[in-house]
């Protein structure tokens, strides 16, 4: 043991992470702690130092004056957005302080949230509902003569994700904070978030979301927290140690995101890192008048946090990626180090063993799992821990959750790559990896083949570290996100490792939050459950069981079904004026919205489409009118997901436009879905489409919004569909399809499409019509790979295979919307048994079984 360093931080002097008073308070004492409130020496400590606030809506008049320095007369609708946003803030900022204090005072263990994506959506409506003031900002915005409505919509979305697994992110903050868990999510500020889609000519055209454009009051730069983040160089040993050497430096500069819990008083931190370059320029080239090349390496550096990968469960490999990876990472550790060594005295190597009964670090997928090295890179070569201490610290810390079984999602890079980015932590991965491969060799003599599978690098083909690898074996305890996916994990992803760490594998079920996806999103029948159980629901969703015995009260399902009713009309008038097309309320509201990929067979509900066009073209009758509604963005590099996307908008330009069709069929493609189009829609819909290939949906979690909201499902035995079942009764869901194992067992004896293409007449001329251009007549050939994939190509997820029960299931779901009440009472069913799904179970499951931490 060396003598212990001081920590490297930059900002060593920093010790705050939200207060900025300069005098650092000293640990109270747990006598002291209790009289708090009298301290007067620290300022700090002082909860009194927040004055009060005046009254909304003249709060929101003096902001509009003195925080945007415009008249009533000049202000804009984005004038008056600001104006009620600083208003809010600052009750957020009030409680935000004390949250900060009293964790600093507490010094409770702290939960470090990673990931690279959080999908936040807007957060204007979503903080005054969290902190109980909406009634008073809607009285408030109406005594300016303001409408809250147009007002929240002025607000872009902070779309900082992809889809499922950055929603759940955000999610779990909402739930972190509600459930007063001190813990703190860390990500990038990405300049550029997803994509912003907009369908031309039927196709899909990505423009950037420059979400930054008009400001982001919800944010707080810290320029007095940065990090030196380092990338290249080479590695030298020195005596014992090992030094990372001529590296490039990059500066991570702090910005905080309040994430208010619900009504209660704790407000925890999204911190996300901004990428500065560590000169402003380089002033030998700007002498020279080389202007050019003086800026050149600062906008290098600063491309770091300059755009979401909008890659959803595929992998590309690019060096950048990896440099966002490591830049996060790095910046997060450092900041949870610093973090903890300002409040604890580390004097002896001992002392550090508190390190894990006070952090613990979840890594949300691979993406930060190259912190299990830095974190040793930290301990080991900064601190100067023994390198076999360290380890045990670090394993006791981190856990990681896996979001995928298939194989183009699982992170690898290249030998070459990584040793060029990182060589200091390739050298540590080669360590972790050996004593890893020791231990499992001694306890499983002789098989070469196991410790080949297991390896962190992968000699197979080419030299590959495998994050995941990593991952699995930096933690403590690794998650797959619902019961199937993670019985399917141990049994076939991870089973070798099931084998060496028994125990190791655990299953969280997602969930949503019922803030945003209940209260927020749909008012209405939020207001109905209020009036018929109270408010309690809201924080405990176990207590919307008890709303059971009305599903038979015939005045409740009345009630009910004008709720749905209104949230359709709402609905409808929104796709009206986005797409020009008028919709029948009456009819089913049928809905698919996720992220476009073949595994979730959009494609699957189009076949279904245009089988209905054909009954309804062959006169038949006693069809169901329907409105079939898709959504959701493809990969820009994915072609056959954006083919997907063309076809739908094809099919539905003939059938909408088919006057012997009518009212009876419509297909709408709801453009650039996130998270503020996802609150209309998903209170909106009728039916839910959960339909993947029974193996390949980790979760979902859109099926938990959709049945909380009253849709029923049609679905296949995959992801938490299974859970959705077993919780709301299968008379009460409908489940078509291959199951998991039956997939597996069609597989291996060998599937061929072509056996249910001659047999089913009704699927052969649906496939023969997009073959042959029906519904693309200037050019017949346009579907000719997706027709390829499914019949030539093996149909990988095995559309045709599926296709005849979930025509047959669909046929039921539309004749049991005839019958209204029975709809209605499934559909209050359906929301009673949703209390698993809420993401305060799954965070009471990770809190009490993973994290050990308590409220
Ligand atoms: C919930 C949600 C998702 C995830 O949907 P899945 O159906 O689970 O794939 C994706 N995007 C947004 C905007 C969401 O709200």
């Amino acid at each position: 043991m060396k003598t212990p360093a001081k920590p490297k931080a930059t900002t060593s002097s920093i010790a705050k992470d939200t207060l900025t008073t300069a005098a650092k308070p000293k640990r109270a004492s747990k006598s002291a702690a209790t009289d708090a409130k009298s301290t007067t020496k620290s300022k700090a400590t002082k909860v009194g130092i927040v004055p009060k606030l005046s009254p909304v809506d003249q709060a929101i008049q003096n902001h509009l004056i003195f925080s945007s320095f415009k008249t009533n007369a000049a202000a804009t609708p984005r004038d008056w957005y600001d104006a009620a946003s600083y208003t809010i803030r600052d009750h957020v900022v009030e409680r935000w302080v004390k949250t900060a204090e009293s964790y600093y005072r507490d010094d409770p263990k702290r939960v470090y949230y990673l990931s690279l994506e959080f999908l936040i959506g807007r957060m204007l409506s979503n903080a005054a509902l969290n902190l109980g003031i909406n009634k008073e900002l809607k009285d408030g915005m109406s005594a300016l003569g303001r409408d809250l409505e147009n007002t929240v919509e002025m607000e872009t979305d902070a779309a900082l994700g992809n889809g499922g697994l950055g929603r759940l992110a955000a999610c779990f903050l909402d739930s972190m904070a509600t459930m007063d868990i001190p813990a703190t999510g860390y990500g990038i500020r990405y300049e550029y978030g997803m994509f912003k889609q907009t369908i031309e000519n039927g196709q899909q055209i990505e423009n950037p979301d420059n979400w930054l454009r008009y400001g982001n009051i919800w944010e707080f730069q810290r320029p007095e927290v940065t990090y030196d983040i380092k990338f290249y160089g080479h590695v030298v040993c020195g005596e014992g140690s090992q030094h990372w050497v001529d590296a490039e430096h990059v500066v991570a500069m702090a910005y905080d995101m309040p994430v208010p819990g619900y009504g209660g008083d704790t407000v925890n931190s999204l911190r996300l890192w901004s990428a500065k370059a560590a000169r402003e320029f380089d002033l030998r080239h700007f002498n020279d008048g080389n202007f050019e090349q003086a800026v050149q390496e600062r906008n290098d550096t600063e491309n770091i946090s300059k755009v979401l990968y909008p890659n959803d469960a595929s992998v590309l490999g690019k060096e950048l990626r990896l440099k966002q990876q490591y830049f996060f990472v790095s910046a997060s550790i450092q900041d949870i180090l610093r973090r903890f060594l300002s409040t604890h005295e580390m004097k002896k190597q001992a002392d550090w063993n508190i390190l894990p009964d006070k952090i613990a670090i979840q890594l949300n997928d691979t993406h930060p799992s190259i912190g299990v090295a830095e974190m040793m890179y930290q301990l080991v070569d900064v601190h100067r821990l023994d390198w076999d201490f360290a380890w045990k610290l670090v394993v006791k810390i981190f856990a990681y959750t896996n979001h995928t079984l298939m194989p183009e999602a699982l992170e690898t890079w290249t030998v070459d790559l990584f040793g060029r980015l990182l060589p200091r932590h390739l050298d540590i991965i080669y360590k972790i990896n050996f004593e890893f491969l020791h231990m499992v060799n001694h306890h499983f003599p002789g098989d070469p083949e196991l410790l080949k599978r297991v390896s962190i690098i992968d000699e197979s083909n080419g030299r590959r570290v495998r994050m995941a690898h990593l991952a699995v074996v930096g933690s403590h305890t690794v998650n797959g996100v619902a019961a199937l996916h993670s019985q399917l994990l141990k049994q076939h992803l991870f089973a070798d490792f099931d084998r060496i760490y028994p125990g190791k594998m655990t299953n969280v079920t997602n969930g949503i939050t019922p803030r945003r996806w209940l209260n927020q999103a749909n008012p209405g029948l939020t207001a109905l459950l209020e009036k018929a159980i109270g408010k309690g629901f809201k924080k405990d969703l176990t207590q919307i069981k008890k709303i059971t015995p009305l599903a038979n009260d015939a005045e409740f399902r009345k009630a009910f079904a004008a709720v749905k009713h209104a949230n359709k009309a709402r609905l409808a008038a929104k796709i009206e004026q986005k797409t020009g097309i008028k919709l029948n309320v009456n009819s089913l509201f049928d809905v698919q919205i996720k992220r476009i990929h073949e595994y979730k067979r959009q494609l699957l509900n189009v076949l279904h489409v245009i089988t209905l066009y054909n009954r309804i073209r062959n006169g038949e009758k006693g069809i169901t009118p329907r409105t079939v509604i898709f959504g959701g963005k493809a990969a820009p590099g994915y072609w056959m997901a954006k083919q997907i996307i063309r076809l739908i908008n094809d099919v539905a330009a003939i059938i909408n436009e088919d006057v012997a069709v009518g009212d009876q069929l419509k297909v709408v493609y709801y453009p650039n879905y996130e998270v503020s189009a996802a609150e209309i829609l998903f209170p909106g819909s009728d039916l839910s489409e959960q339909i993947s290939t029974a193996g390949t949906e980790a979760s979902g979690t859109g099926n938990m919004k959709m049945s909380l909201n009253g849709a029923l499902t049609i679905g296949t035995l995959d992801g938490a569909n299974v859970e959705i079942m077993e919780e709301v009764g299968e008379e009460h869901i409908f489940i078509f399809g291959l199951t998991t194992p039956q997939v597996a067992e069609v597989k291996a004896s060998g599937y061929n499409p072509y056996d249910y293409y001659h047999s089913n007449p009704e699927l052969k001329q649906v496939l023969d019509m997009i073959a042959n251009g029906f519904f693309s007549i200037e050019e017949p050939n346009r579907y000719q790979p997706i027709i390829d994939n499914l019949l030539k190509n093996g149909d990988q997820y095995l559309l045709l295979a599926d296709y005849a029960s979930y025509i047959e299931t669909q046929d039921r779901v539309g004749k049991l919307y005839q019958h209204q009440d029975e709809w209605t009472r499934l559909a209050i069913l359906n929301v009673a048994n949703m209390a698993k799904f809420s993401s305060d179970r799954a965070i009471g499951d990770y809190a009490k079984n993973i994290w050990h931490v308590k409220s």
